[in-house]
């Protein structure tokens, strides 16, 4: 049954908003008559390079453009590919909530805004129920980026990451010796914090035995997504007492990790375990972390931690609350969320180890993109 939203408010300001969203000097747009040819040309390079035949090279590029082909407002400006993508979640996140009868996705809008940095959030319309949940323009292909750094850092040494004898040390050792996958990691990193986006990332498409990468992606859209549900189903930042901001962010995030599990009830064609074990979610709220500190080293954000989210390990703690349960699933799940702590902290540890405070401090003059607020994960 197809519903009636009753956002027609938030819809409203939301035009406004991207309107003065694309005016701004550092707003990230596409443009529409941009020669996609040199795409294409560095696109079968680069999937040849992964060992893709040259068959299948092409049939790659004709996914990506059948996929871009259905972004519903190409003139927008605005990346094709984040466009079918966003619509491609909030749609199966919606579903998930109707099968929970959950309602509160009626008012909500959805936008993409034209801005660097990974970044999801919620906008309240004031004197309304109705909400806008937004994603930064470039949050997929940081997920995308991390979950295949994160999934080559996995198959190093895929048991030795959850095992009961896995000591920090030699962890971080796997993944200094492989210095292609450790400079990955920290360019990936510092493109981010530079740039807001991709620019100085390598690309490299995933090889073969790699594609599952895409559901680590998937879990971690899922998870930042869902989380802003989460504020707007449980009527964060309208009241009128001064509210709790610690216990709202606990609050969306279970929300969160009920969606997901939700969602993965109807698999796309593979289970994806990072999606009900909340690995996704951990993966996510660990590499923001990351990127923040890269963000503090090089001097783009001065101020020190904010207060308002609770510190990432405590929240992640929390998603042993995934109760309900089985004994053995949740200890089959909960290797996924160790797993997942355990790998981007050694990714963070490398990141801090190769690159000297200095190196990090003379950066700072290429640095084009500072978040417009200091807290990434709004
Ligand atoms: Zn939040």
């Amino acid at each position: 049954v197809r519903h009636i939203k009753k956002n027609a408010a938030a819809r409203d300001l939301w035009n406004q908003i991207f309107c003065r969203l694309k005016e701004r000097e550092d707003a990230t747009l596409w443009d529409p008559n941009y020669d996609r040819s040199r795409d294409r040309t560095r696109l079968r390079k680069a999937f040849r390079e992964a060992g893709w035949s040259e068959a299948e090279a092409e049939e790659r590029i004709r996914f990506h453009d059948d996929f871009d082909a259905q972004a519903p407002e190409p003139a927008s400006g605005i990346n094709p590919g984040a466009q079918v993508l966003y619509q491609k979640l909030w749609t199966d996140i919606e579903a998930a909530m109707d099968r929970l009868g959950l309602q509160s996705h009626h008012t909500v809008m959805h936008g993409i805004e034209p801005l660097g940095g990974p970044f999801a959030t919620k906008t309240n319309v004031i004197m309304t129920n109705e909400s806008i949940i937004t994603v930064g323009a470039h949050l997929f292909r940081f997920c995308g980026l991390i979950a295949r750094a994160f999934f080559r850092t996995l198959w190093l040494n895929p048991y030795f990451w959850s095992s009961d004898n896995y000591d920090k040390l030699e962890g971080e050792l796997q993944l200094v010796e492989d210095s292609d996958l450790s400079l990955y990691w920290i360019y990936s990193y510092l493109s981010y914090a530079l740039t807001g986006t991709n620019a100085y990332a390598p690309f490299k498409p995933a090889k073969r035995h790699e594609i599952s990468f895409e559901q680590i992606a998937r879990a971690m859209e899922i998870f930042a997504i869902s989380h802003e549900y989460g504020h707007h189903d449980k009527n964060h930042g309208r009241g009128i007492d001064l509210q709790d901001s610690h216990a709202e962010e606990f609050e969306a995030d279970q929300f969160a990790l009920r969606i997901c599990q939700e969602v993965e009830r109807y698999p796309v064609l593979f289970a994806n375990p990072y999606l009900p074990s909340g690995a996704g979610g951990a993966i996510l709220l660990m590499a923001m972390e990351t990127l923040r500190r890269v963000q503090q080293a090089i001097g783009t954000i001065d101020r020190p931690i904010v207060n308002t989210h609770p510190d990432v390990l405590t929240r992640i703690a929390r998603f042993d609350s995934v109760a309900a349960l089985q004994p053995a699933e949740f200890l089959r799940l909960k290797n996924f969320r160790t797993t997942a702590v355990r790998i981007m902290s050694a990714a963070e540890t490398i990141m801090f180890n190769l690159v000297s405070p200095e190196d990090f401090a003379k950066l700072r003059e290429f640095a084009v993109w500072v978040p417009t607020s200091n807290n990434l994960w709004r």
